[in-house]
């Protein structure tokens, strides 16, 4: 009589794929401005809102914004680009 021992090796071990659901949370509503008038930088938020020939524009301060309302020919170019913009 034969006495046959089994053994069963039951690794029942699965591992449930992880899938990162991480979305980088980088989110700028706007990148900084510079002013047409000084050529300062003006952070997201900053600044004053300008609205010249139906263009909107961004400068540091009222007095920029008055300057720039004043004498848009002065900071701006017939396109609407500022002057001070250089790519
Ligand atoms: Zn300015």
């Amino acid at each position: 009589m034969l006495i046959s021992a089994l053994f069963l090796l039951a690794s029942a071990t699965s591992p449930v794929p992880a899938t990162p659901t991480e979305t980088p949370a980088v989110v700028e509503p706007s990148p900084s401005a510079t002013c047409p008038v000084c050529g300062k930088t003006i952070e997201p938020g900053q600044g004053t809102k300008v609205s010249i020939r139906g263009r909107e524009y961004t400068v540091d301060d009222t007095a920029c914004s008055n300057q720039l309302m004043a004498d848009p020919d002065k900071y701006l170019e017939s396109d609407g680009t500022p002057k001070n913009a250089r790519k």
